[in-house]
């Protein structure tokens, strides 16, 4: 049996594994997608202490290696339940279930839908949750970025490397965005802000994105935009429908923990994104992530003291 198990790569995920394995516990990471978590969608990332400026994926990269440096393992894995069995949990995936002494989820969000008629059909086809991923297919084009949080904003000047315009679309008549990304947006002649909109709906022609309409939020009046892409960016939601019926969760979605990032559940554990807390930055996961992988050690040496 493995001693921990960590749903989830990215800096949370990493950032424990790296103290667990170090302080002497096997180690295995789960992840549905590439290690790194959100790190692999981010094109810059400023306020990493001790780089100025650090591209996403490369800090992913790193942290992926340094995360498998003291005996971590990580496999492929997309976990569908985890169950608590008292001493020990049973992490079951699409083609394989594991057990193992505790689990930690650190699982992240995904991105929130605009839940407009056609999103689905055309995501890939002009609209986009990633613009790391996807600006370079909007070279000269307009695009479209909904949303006036950190992430739309960052996004926005991100695109304006690629498309001729990139019209920002914010439903209140104000940011909420940190200063210092909306005074780079205000700088930047590229992006034309559109306030006290929201966008109604998706205009298509031969299968892909050709235009927005927007409805202005307080006279109803509407407005057609001619653009080929567009990237919502309207908040996030936590990935935790895998242990929804384990009570650790709070009204919307978000795990409770306490200071040792402890669930109400002995040897479930939370970090990162995922976990209800006030400031969601890879920082912040990785302190998370720090705290849960030394005391699941410290923890795991106890019960081994006791035996
Ligand atoms: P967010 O802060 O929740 O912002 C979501 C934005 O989308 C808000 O402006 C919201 O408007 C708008 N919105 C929501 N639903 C909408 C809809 N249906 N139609 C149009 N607009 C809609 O989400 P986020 O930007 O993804 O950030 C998530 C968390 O990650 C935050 O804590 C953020 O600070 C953090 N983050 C930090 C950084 C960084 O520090 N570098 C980078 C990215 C993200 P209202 O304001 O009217 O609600």
């Amino acid at each position: 049996m493995i001693d921990i198990i960590i749903i989830g790569a990215g800096p949370a995920g990493l950032s424990a594994a790296l103290y667990a394995s170090r302080a002497g516990a096997s180690v295995l990471m789960l992840d549905g997608a590439a290690p790194g978590g959100k790190l692999n969608v981010s094109a810059e990332i400023e306020n990493w202490p001790g780089q100025k400026k650090v591209a996403g994926p490369d800090l992913a990269y790193q942290m992926f290696e340094h995360g498998l440096a003291f005996g971590a393992s990580y496999e492929y894995g997309l976990v569908e339940k985890v169950e608590d069995l008292g001493d020990y949990k049973v992490v079951v995936t699409t083609d394989k279930t594991y057990e193992a002494r505790m689990v930690l989820v650190a699982s992240g969000t995904v991105e929130r839908k605009l839940g407009l008629e056609k999103e689905e059909e055309l995501t890939g086809k002009g609209i986009s949750y990633c613009a790391v991923c996807d600006g370079p297919f909007f070279k000269e084009e307009e695009v479209a970025v909904i949303g006036g949080g950190n992430s739309a904003l960052e996004e926005a000047n991100y695109l304006t490397k690629f498309a001729s315009i990139v019209h920002l679309i914010v439903r209140r008549d104000q940011f909420r965005a940190d200063k210092i990304v909306q005074d780079k947006i205000k700088a930047n002649d590229k992006i034309k802000i559109h306030f006290l909109q929201k966008p109604i709906e998706i205009i298509e022609e031969n299968n892909k994105v050709a235009g927005l309409v927007l409805e202005h939020s307080q006279t109803s009046e509407t407005m057609n935009l001619p653009v080929k892409g567009i990237f919502p960016y309207v908040g996030l939601d936590p990935i935790t429908s895998f242990v929804s019926h384990l009570g650790i969760t709070n009204k919307v979605g978000y795990i409770e923990v306490d200071k040792h990032m402890e669930t109400n559940v002995k040897g479930i554990f939370g970090a990162g994104d995922v976990i209800d807390k006030v400031l969601r930055q890879v920082v912040t996961a990785t302190n998370d992530g720090a705290i849960a992988g030394q005391y699941m050690s410290e923890l795991l040496q106890d019960q081994s003291l006791q035996k």
